[in-house]
Formats: structure tokens, sequence, C-alpha cells
């Protein structure tokens, strides 16, 4: 796997700030991240931020970045998840480059260490149950309370930890407990639990192991054994700081890792929690983790983001301190950049009308030439079909146009892309219903290509499909997941985010005709419908269906905002 250099420029932010001192100052000779998932559920945009960052600051400064797994919770972590967070991480264009690692790989070493921590009577067992832990920690306003058992003997404690170990005592009767300070203002280092017995087989260790240290425990010590120089997580992890802290001061690590912490990205119309996300998938809201509603990264990826798209957004949003809840049309923005540049340009009709150019002869047909991407020549042209019977869009078609309506309409005439001018000469309508049927037209064959040699100009180019030719697609249209921009908003009243979900989320189209180069796209590829959007070839499709995924429409409205914006 080669390293795909991630930017090609660089904002700074505070963490740059903060290496940058640290190098000059020679505190370190070069960088160490790491990014650290809990296999517990497929990554969203939101880790993306993070590995975005972590790798790309260590491919910027020269270090590396260790993808760590972070799993110490056997009940909820599984090989699946493993298997695709890895192919995640390489997809974004990153590499660990051999530093792939597990905090259950150093499961002796914590229990070494918290050995060490008991005999140095800052480490207790406690046989208060989960409620009376919580009950006995007091309040912000509160003190806690001290454990009847936090006196024990360091001689009592390495043995009931000894039997906690050896599987002699059930789930919920003891657990191990730093020694730190119940009157502690910060309630993380009110005599926090650091190991837990469960006994459950874990998907590396097995069965080897039947306590489990706790993530606040396991963090920090792997990151100092892995030497870790610079720990970056999201915001909520502030208040764990000084328990971080704490245990790298009492404990003989071989190196001091410091955290910093940085504002989680929060995306409009979405939620970004492998919990909740979990619970769409469990209960059938949307197809799978890769559905194209998803914000995970399969999600996405099967919609038709480009992981450069997904980089070049992670960096527009760049790196703070405060909250923000970013705006769908900015991740939709950095893919349309990518996608101008790279898809290349077919013509599909979604909502289709039927054009009869009569004066063209029956039996004739013929190919017109296209440009595959006018961003880019280099990518050629292809030969379109082209015959008597056409698709058009029903609404590029309108009987009673209204003002500034540019597009076909009885006796107007448009150009036709990469293929003639048309004049529509007829509607053809059911009697009973007066739907249109048809629209009749004659073409100029002078006009061939799209250009009239008396220098005749029309106003609209509309794109079609030949009858005769095109193949048959399903497509796919995307809407917001939820109706409301942030789901989660009224939680705290007891409102459930999925009340929140949008029902019209999927609009499935039956049988549109595309044409037929398509036939050559395989699952994965990307084009352009012209003047309908971005879409991606969907892994549903088999030989004999296609189908495909809007990825999104052409406008752009977030680049209008930012035209605003700059005035
Ligand atoms: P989730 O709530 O989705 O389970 P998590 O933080 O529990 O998120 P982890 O697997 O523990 O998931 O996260 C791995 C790393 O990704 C952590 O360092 C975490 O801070 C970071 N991360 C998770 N969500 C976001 C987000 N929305 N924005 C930025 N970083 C995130
Ligand atoms: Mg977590």
């Amino acid at each position: 796997m080669s390293m795909t250099k991630a930017k090609e420029t660089t904002v700074s932010n505070f963490i740059r700030t903060i290496i940058d001192e640290d190098l000059a100052k020679g505190k370190h000779e070069t960088i160490v991240t790491r990014f650290p998932p809990e296999p517990n559920g497929y990554l969203h945009i939101g880790h993306a931020k993070s590995i975005c960052l972590n790798f790309g600051l260590a491919l910027d400064y020269g270090g590396h970045c260790n993808l760590r797994f972070d799993d110490t919770n056997p009940l909820k972590e599984e090989e699946e998840y493993v298997a695709s967070i890895k192919e995640d991480v390489s997809w974004l264009g990153y590499d660990w480059d051999g530093h792939l690692n597990y905090a259950s790989d150093y499961f002796q070493d914590l229990y070494t260490y918290a050995l060490r921590l008991i005999e140095d009577g800052k480490a207790y067992v406690c046989s208060l149950s989960q409620e009376e832990i919580r009950e006995y920690r007091g309040t912000l306003k509160v003190p806690g309370r001290e454990s009847p058992y936090r006196k024990r003997s360091v001689r009592e404690n390495l043995e009931l930890f000894e039997q906690m170990r050896c599987g002699a005592f059930p789930e919920g009767s003891y657990v191990l407990r730093a020694r730190i300070d119940m009157a502690h203002p910060n309630l993380n280092m009110r005599d926090p639990v650091i190991y837990r017995i469960l006994k459950a087989y874990h998907h590396r260790t097995g069965d080897t192991w039947c306590i489990y240290p706790t993530y606040d425990y396991a963090h920090g010590l792997s990151d100092a054994l892995e030497g870790v120089t610079h720990s970056l997580c999201s915001l909520e992890f502030e208040d764990h700081r000084p328990l971080y802290d704490w245990f790298l001061d009492q404990l003989p690590v071989p190196s001091r890792p410091r955290q910093y912490e940085f504002a989680r990205l929060n995306l409009g119309y979405t939620v970004l929690s492998k919990r909740k996300l979990i619970q769409l998938v469990q209960k059938g809201c949307v197809r799978g983790w890769d559905d194209p509603r998803m914000p995970t990264i399969c999600g996405l990826r099967r919609r038709g983001f480009s992981a450069a798209s997904i980089r070049n957004f992670c960096e527009l949003i760049g790196v703070g301190k405060s909250y923000s809840l970013v705006d769908m049309s900015m991740l939709e923005h950095a893919a349309r950049e990518d996608l101008n540049k790279t898809a290349s340009r077919v013509m599909g009709v979604l909502d289709p009308l039927k054009v009869v150019l009569i004066n063209y002869p029956e039996d004739q047909e013929e190919e017109l030439e296209a440009v595959n991407n006018p961003e880019d020549l280099a990518m050629g042209v292809r030969r379109v079909p082209f015959s008597r019977e056409i698709y058009i869009e029903q609404d590029d078609f309108r009987e009673d146009p209204p003002r500034k309506y540019f597009r076909l309409a009885p006796g107007r005439e448009v150009r036709l892309r990469y293929g003639y001018y048309i004049t529509c000469v007829d509607v053809i309508k059911d009697e009973q219903t007066g739907e249109i049927l048809e629209v009749h037209c004659t073409f100029d064959p002078e006009t061939r290509g799209g250009d009239s040699p008396d220098g005749r100009k029309v106003k609209g180019t509309l794109h079609w499909v030949s009858a005769r030719h095109c193949i048959r697609a399903e497509v796919r249209l995307y809407d917001r997941l939820f109706v409301r921009p942030d789901p989660t908003a009224d939680e705290k009243e007891g409102s459930d985010f999925m009340e929140h979900l949008n029902p019209d989320s999927l609009r499935t189209i039956e049988s549109c005709p595309v044409e037929p180069s398509i036939r050559e796209m395989g699952p994965g590829t990307r084009c352009q419908l012209e003047r309908k959007g971005y879409f991606c070839v969907d892994p549903d499709t088999t030989p004999g269906r296609l189908v495909l995924n809007r990825t999104v429409p052409l406008r752009d409205s977030w680049a209008k905002i930012e035209q605003k914006m700059k005035g």
C-alpha cells in the first residue's frame, strides 16, 4: 500500500502550533499520533475528521500514525468491525505502515501496572455495586463519600484482584478502583473504576481474561506504551485529561504522551454516533451500514463520494475548539469540486418524454461525438447513438411556457446536446386524460454537432437519449436522512431521534433511459448525468440490471452561500 499525500495545501490550526513549538524546543524529534477506534461499529464522517487529522499530521511532519483498536469492551466488539475500519482507513488514502495495534496487546502490561498501583496504595478492590458507586460519587456540588472498602490492605487488594483475574467472582461483585480523591472537583477523579469483571469472549484474546480495563485507564497507558507524542481526541475528553495524566504520573511508563482536545464534527440532518447508527441498521430503517444515506464512510463511498472529496471536506472544516454544526452542503460542495474534474459526462433521462423527429428517416441512425469531460479534454470523446425517436425530460417541455423558460415549447427551437436543433411542431395527447404522450419536432440537418451555419442562436440545450439504443437504469435519489438539523436536540426531553427520520429519504425511479456507453461502467464508477447530477454505479448492479445512486445534484447551494459571504 502506498502513502497518498493527503493535501496539497495545509491550513494551520492550534494543534500544528503546539507541534511546531514542541519540535522547535526539541521536546520531540518526530511526532507519533494514533487513531483509536473502538471496533463496535462502522466508521462515520466524524471519524474521517479524526483520521485526516491524525494521519495527515503524521504525514506532514514525517512521523507516523498508529491505527490502534481500542478493544477493551468485548461485549460490543467484533472482527467484522475491525475489517471494515481497516478498509475505510485505507480507502481514505492513509497507511498505518505496519503500526497496527490493539489495546488488547497491552492487557498483560496494563495488568502489571494495576498491580503496581495496588502495591503503591493507589488502587483498591471495591465491593460496592455499580449503583452504590454512582451514589457515593456525589455530584458537582456535593463531594463524594469514600467507599467502606477504600482502606483494604495492599495484601488483601492483591489477593482479591488476583482472584478477580482468575474468574473466582461473578460479574459485578468487585471492581478495581484508583484511589485518588472522593472530594475532587472533577468527578472523573473520584476513585474511578479501572477494571471490571466481564466473563465475555474477546475477539482477540479469547477466554484469557475475565477482567477488562476501562477506557480511561487503558487509553493513556496504551499511548505511553506506543510512544505516542500527541494524543488527539474530541472535546468530551477534556475533563478526563487530569485522569489521563494521573495514571502516567503514577506509573513507570516508557514515554510521556500529552492529550489535546478538538471539537468533534457534527453534521446537519444526520447522527454521528455508532450507537445511534447501529440502531438504524438493526431496526431496518436503512439497508445496512453502507446504505448511501448513512454518514458512514462505506455509505458515502457507495453513494459515490470519492476519498479525495472527503479529505478535502475535512480540510475545509478545519480543526478548532468550539462547537459547530456543519452543513451537509459543505460536504456536497467538496464532492462536486472533485467530481467535476474527474467524472465522465453521460446522458440519461430521469423523467422521460418521447420526442419524435418527424423529418428524420425511420430506418436511419447515426453516432454523434460527445466530449467526456469539458474540464479535462484528456478524458476523450465517445460516440452517442441518435435516431428518429428520443427521450427528453418531462420538465424540458412546456405547452404554456412561463416567461424566461428557454426550453422546448410549441413552435420553439432548442439544441439537443451534441446533436441538432429541433423545433416543436405538434403535441400528441391522450384524448381522455389530456396527458402529453409525445412531442413531434422537426430537426435541422444543417445543425449537426450543435451549431447552425447561418449563425442562428437558440437559448436552450437539452440532454436526450435515443429511444432505440438506450439501456434502462434504476435510479436512486437520496435526500436527508432526518428532517431536523439536529435529530438528537430534544433527546433530553425524552424524544427519540428515530422519530425525526425523513420518510422520503430515498426515491427510486425504475427504468430511466440512459445512453448505452454506461454499460461499460462497473460498480463504483462515477459519472455525471448531464444537468442531473453526479451518479455512481451501485454494487446492486448485475448484468441485466443497472442501478445508479445519485451522489449529489449539480446545483451547489454552499458555493452560493460562500460567494455571498465573500460579498
Ligand atoms: P461514536 O460515538 O460514533 O461511537 P466514539 O468516539 O465513541 O464515537 P471511537 O471509535 O471511540 O468512537 O472513536 C475513535 C476516534 O474518533 C476518537 O479519537 C474520537 O474522538 C474520534 N471521533 C469520533 N467521533 C468523532 C466526530 N464526530 N468528530 C471527530 N472525531 C470523532
Ligand atoms: Mg469511544
